[in-house]
């Protein structure tokens, strides 16, 4: 029974420094997960924004050929003033310039607002793309950080696996599956040492004569308030005496 405590023990200390490698793992995916979303929301940014300078250039150009076009169409115009035959006629093609005017002047008008939107959207764009570089580090060395710790984490992790893998097979099945049950219900801890006279697992104090029965590590006693498998720890009683 000595050796089966010994082994439950040793088995304890394996499962939780595996549960502390995996814990250590557990908030980087998460970190890099977050910074990829991100990073992805920002080069949406960026990529919208460039499609709209796009549009506003292709919106000022179109303006401005059209302002080429009536120009001309203002030149012939003001060329057929100096052959009308009569009054009605001359107002009509007056009429038709002072239309033309008013076009061009819209038109130049728009222009100039594109402008002043191009100027404005390629400020933002610059914005959005130093927040696109900078989340582009940050995202970096946190996966950079991620690899190594999985690939330090992974030899360490098939370690244990096989450590613990020979102690399981070493303790009879039954008292595994005890420790198996309760490890599962108690957050991880089956196994734990008397501490002050007290279970170390939930703090209740022990009778003197339970202390006495469990430092004898000849048979396996339950906490009564936590259920826990109780032992007896020669070092950690030497530390608090
Ligand atoms: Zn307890």
């Amino acid at each position: 029974m000595q050796q089966i405590l010994k082994d439950l023990v040793e088995l304890q200390s394996l499962d939780i420094k595996l549960a502390e490698i995996q814990s250590l793992r557990g908030d980087l995916p998460h970190q890099v997960k977050e910074l990829e979303r991100e990073l992805a929301v920002a080069e949406k940014k960026v990529s919208d924004s460039e499609k709209r300078l796009q549009d506003f250039q292709v919106e000022k150009s179109n303006n401005e050929r059209e302002i080429k076009e009536l120009e001309q169409k203002k030149d012939k115009y003001q060329k057929q003033l100096f052959s009308v035959k009569s009054n009605r006629e001359y107002d009509a093609v007056t009429m038709e310039i002072e239309q033309v005017n008013t076009f061009i002047s819209d038109k130049e008008s728009r222009v100039l607002e594109i402008i002043d939107k191009l100027e404005e959207l390629t400020k933002t764009i610059e914005d959005e793309k130093q927040v696109f570089e900078k989340l582009k580090g940050q995202y970096k060395s946190k996966k950079d950080a991620l690899d190594k710790k999985i690939k330090e984490t992974e030899k360490d992790e098939a370690y244990l696996n096989d450590q613990i893998d020979k102690i399981q097979r070493k303790i009879p099945p039954r008292h595994l599956a005890l420790y198996k049950r309760i490890k599962n219900a108690k957050g991880g801890l089956a196994v734990v040492p008397v501490v002050r006279k007290s279970c170390g697992g939930c703090y209740k104090n022990l009778p003197p004569q339970k202390v006495l029965e469990i430092r004898k590590m000849n048979q396996i006693h339950l906490c009564e308030v936590c259920g826990r498998i109780l032992v007896w720890d020669e070092k950690i009683n030497e530390e608090v005496k």
